[in-house]
This record gives structure tokens, C-alpha cells and sequence, in this order.
């Protein structure tokens, strides 16, 4: 049976899978939400055996149930193939007792990789699937990883372009690099002077201006989303948690059944969701550990059922978790409600009006699975040093925060429940913040300096992804002002 797709802010709004991968976002401002969450259809004692990519079409056809055998398949095997530095795809690292689930082993070193790597696949069989003729435009707002993930997945993939905006002082310098250099005829790169959740909101807007989509429907496009709030990059983030499960069933850390607890350092709220999924699917997960750096929005939330982003906003060393607004949340929200459209509406328009909304106390009941944590800036470092001084792996700052809230959590509920840390990204793309935590003196040497001495001190190759920007020339340069966002747009696409 076909899985349907619901608008989370209008329940006449029901789409196919494909449908809802070329669009992103619904027209009515609301997320796509699978209208039931499918169970798996494998025995969980045969996820032990299973391949990375065996696992992916045994969990993805049960929600993209519009997509052939055939294109579904040929989807997976496109994507996790040789941009990934290691068969597995996602290894799993068993270290000061607990299990880090590798994420960043694909082309641009962060979990974005995970659905971006698919997503362009995913999208162009869509089109095809619906006859959509015109050449899809990709507008995304970054906060640093998914940018160059979304380049890298559809620079001249053909019938597409691609343009990413990133707050110009909001992240790390590898980061910009690896943007800014970005080959590819279709790919536009720009700066916005703001924080991520100013890129975000322009980017909601240009999707929400009605007269701008007809007039680029007349001119031949469509725009879609590469951020977390397509569903296409939604359903190949549960793959990897029920991966995880089959590794330590595999390894005889649990026996079928038995549970497993989640740990994600979360920002937009994509990754920890993806986790949810996964246990409404039927995969035994404990409890869902929601870690934030002090942008603790999300923590504040689940202590007290009111989510305000009426606070400072603040830079730290895990750029990529610097967000007031998790737009997946959203999605917990419906859900909390019962699936009821009217109700998330209205909590969503309050957070638009006032910045803040409280939860009922039976949607808190039915989100009691999650729990919040939260670690400072000093906090995180510590946490990086501490690791590698006793076991000699490094963590990347995000994962530190996951890390340092995991042992607060296991500590203070006293849970020895396996648990599996989502780490986010390399080291390397945060050598500086990764080098001054293991020591301070680190702090005057350039980047790539830094680079070179964490591969010598880990032991560890430095990435391909690394290697390439090295010596790359810049090729975007333009920096706007948030208000400019639509002109730079109709500029990129040659109507302005
Ligand atoms: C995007 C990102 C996160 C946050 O993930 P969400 O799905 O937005 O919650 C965490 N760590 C890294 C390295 C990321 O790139």
C-alpha cells in the first residue's frame, strides 16, 4: 500500500513520496509527514547481516512507496558508493564505552553526506515520475555542513541548480573553503551578512512568495529544498540508526530486542527525529538523548514544554547546532497532537507572532522518549581532551557536545543502556577548535597547519574532502545583505 504524505499545517494538503521530495516544503508553510510511520518489514535478528545498502532499501521502500524496486535501488547504489572512504559507509566506533555511529565518512566529512549524497537522485527520479519538466531550483540556507553537502550532491547533476547561503561570520573556516570553492556550471555560493536563522528565514520566505514562483514557473523552474525539511532527506537518516542495531546485534552487545539508547547533537532537529522514525518503525530505542551547545533551546523545551527562542543567539565552537529555530521539530509537534493539523498550525503561528509556544501536558506524555542536555563551550573542550587523553579518539566539537551530555545523562539517571553517539562530523573540519582543546598551544598555528598535526596525532589519514580544498581557488565571493536575498536569486537564474 501506498504510504501518503501530510502537510503538518493542512490536513486536506496529501501528497505521493515523490511528490513530496520534488517540493520540500508544502505550500501552506507546512513540513510533509508520512500520514502512518510504516514498521519494518525484516525481522530485527536479520539486520544483523544486513549491508549498508541492503538495510537502505529495506527501510526506504516502506516510506518512498511510490518509487520502483528498481529506482530505489538504483537511488542507494548511486549514492553510498566511492565518495565514501570506507565500504561500510558508516562504521561504528566502540570507545570509552559507548558506541559512535560514523557519519562523516562520505564526500564532504559531515552526516550531511547521509541524505545528501541520495537526495539528488531521489529528486531527478521524482521529476521524471511526475513529468516535471522544468529545471528544479535548489535554494538552501546553511549553517555550515549542508551547504557543501547539497553542492557536492547536485553540482552538475543535469536539470538542476543549486544556490546556498551561509552566514558569512557563522562559520568555520573549512567550512567557507570548501563552499567557496565549489566547481560546478549550476552551483551559486553567497554569504549573508546574519546568523543562519536569517539565511533560513529568507529562504522560507522566497519559498512562501507566491509571485515569485509564478514568476518562475513562466520562466522554466521550480524550486525545491535540499535543507532537513524534505522528507527525501528525512527517510535516509532513519537507515542508519536501524544500521546501528544490526552492528550490535552483530557484535553481541544486544540480543534481539533488547534496547538501544540514541545520543545526536541536534540543531535543526533533522538527525534526532530520523531516530524517532526509527523506533515508531519498530527498531528497540530507548530513550532519545537530545543534546545542544548553549543555543539550548531544545533542552529548555523538553524541561519545561515551552519552546521560546526569544534569546541571545550565540556563536560556539559547533556551528552547525548554532539555531534558535529547529524546523523539524515541527514535525514531533503534529504528531505530539495526535496528527492534528489545526493545532500544530496554531502553535507554529505562535511561534512566528511571539517567538514561543507551550505544549499541552498529554503532548508532553507523548514525547517523553526524549530527554534534553546541554554542554557549554568549556564543557565541550574538555570533553574533546578528556576522550582523546584516555583513549586517543577525537571527536569533532558537536560529537563532544553529544559525548559530554551523554556521560552527564548516564551519570545522573544512572542508565547503562548501550548507547549510540551520533558523531556529526570529522575532526578535521574543525581542526581549530578540535587542536586548541587537546592544547592551547595549537592556537597559533594556520588551518591547514593544524590539519597536518591532528592526522599526526590521531594516527589518522587526512580526508580526501580536506586535500582538495587545500590549494582550491575561490570561485564564489559575493556577500549580500539579508534583504537582498530574492534580486541575488532572479540574478542567479537570469530573470532579474
Ligand atoms: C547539521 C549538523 C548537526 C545538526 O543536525 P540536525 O539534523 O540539524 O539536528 C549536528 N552536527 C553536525 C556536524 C551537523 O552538520
Amino acid at each position: 500500500m501506498n504510504v501518503m504524505f501530510r502537510s503538518t499545517r493542512n490536513a486536506g494538503n496529501v501528497v505521493t513520496a515523490s511528490q513530496a521530495v520534488l517540493k520540500g516544503l508544502a505550500e501552506d508553510g507546512g513540513l510533509y509527514v508520512p500520514e502512518y510511520i510504516p514498521g519494518l518489514d525484516v525481522s530485527l535478528e536479520a539486520l544483523a547481516d544486513m549491508t549498508y545498502h541492503e538495510t537502505a532499501y529495506a527501510v526506504m521502500k516502506q516510506f518512498l512507496s511510490d518509487y520502483t524496486e528498481e529506482e530505489l535501488k538504483y537511488c542507494i547504489r548511486c549514492a553510498y558508493d566511492e565518495k565514501f572512504d570506507t565500504p561500510e559507509i558508516v562504521p561504528v566506533h566502540e570507545a570509552d564505552g559507548a558506541y559512535y555511529l560514523e557519519l562523516f565518512h562520505g564526500a564532504t566529512i559531515a552526516f550531511k553526506d547521509m541524505a545528501l549524497s541520495i537526495l539528488p537522485y531521489l529528486m531527478t527520479t521524482a521529476a521524471k515520475k511526475n513529468q516535471e519538466d522544468r529545471e528544479i531550483v535548489i535554494l538552501t540556507a546553511t549553517s555550515g555542513d549542508t551547504g557543501k553537502a547539497a553542492l557536492s550532491g547536485f553540482a552538475d547533476v543535469p536539470g538542476t541548480r543549486i544556490l546556498v547561503f551561509y552566514p558569512k561570520d557563522g562559520v568555520s573556516a573549512v567550512q567557507e573553503k570548501q563552499m567557496v570553492t565549489q566547481k560546478g556550471d549550476n552551483t551559486c555560493v553567497i554569504g549573508i551578512r546574519g546568523n543562519f536563522d536569517d539565511a533560513q528565514t529568507g529562504v522560507k520566505n522566497l519559498f512562501g512568495d507566491k509571485a515569485l514562483g509564478e514568476e518562475l514557473h513562466r520562466a522554466g523552474f521550480r524550486f525545491s529544498s535540499a535543507n532537513s525539511i524534505n522528507i527525501g532527506r528525512l527517510v535516509p537518516q532513519i537507515v542508519y540508526y536501524v544500521y546501528a542495531y544490526g552492528r550490535l546485534l552483530k557484535r553481541r552487545v544486544l540480543k534481539a530486542g533488547e534496547p538501544m539508547n540514541v545520543v545526536v547533537p541536534t540543531g535543526n532537529f533533522g538527525n534526532i527525529l530520523a531516530a524517532f522514525y526509527a523506533k515508531n518503525m519498530g527498531l528497540p530505542v530507548g530513550r532519545l538523548i537530545c543534546a545542544s551547545n548553549e543555543n539550548k533551546v531544545l533542552y529548555d523545551f523538553f524541561e519545561s514544554g515551552t519552546y521560546d527562542r526569544n534569546r541571545e543567539f550565540v556563536l560556539t565552537t559547533s556551528p552547525s547546532m548554532d539555531i534558535l529555530v529547529s524546523s523539524n521539530l515541527e514535525r514531533l509537534i503534529y504528531r505530539a497532537a495526535g496528527d492534528d493539523a489545526e493545532k500544530n498550525a496554531q502553535l507554529m503561528q505562535e511561534l512566528a507572532s511571539t517567538g514561543a509556544y507551550t505544549v499541552t501536558p498529554q503532548m508532553r506524555e507523548r514525547m517523553k522518549d526524549f530527554c534534553g542536555g546541554f554542554a557549554t563551550r568549556e564543557q565541550t573542550a574538555q570533553e574533546i581532551g578528556r576522550v582523546y587523553q584516555e583513549t586517543g579518539y577525537v571527536l569533532d566539537p558537536h560529537t563532544a557536545v553529544a559525548s559530554s551530555v551523554y556521560h552527564a545523562y548516564r551519570e545522573a539517571q544512572n542508565d547503562t543502556t548501550p548507547a549510540v553517539i551520533a558523531a556529526t562530523a570529522s575532526p578535521y573540519k574543525f581542526a581549530r577548535s578540535v587542536m586548541e582543546a587537546i592544547d592551547g598551544a595549537y592556537g597559533q598555528m594556520d588551518d591547514f597547519a593544524l590539519i597536518d598535526e591532528l592526522s599526526k596525532l590521531s594516527g589518522t589519514a587526512v580526508p580526501r574532502a580536506i586535500e582538495e580544498i587545500r590549494n582550491a581557488p575561490v570561485l564564489h565571493d559575493r556577500v549580500i545583505e539579508k534583504e537582498e536575498m530574492e534580486q541575488a536569486v532572479k540574478e542567479f537564474l537570469g530573470i532579474a
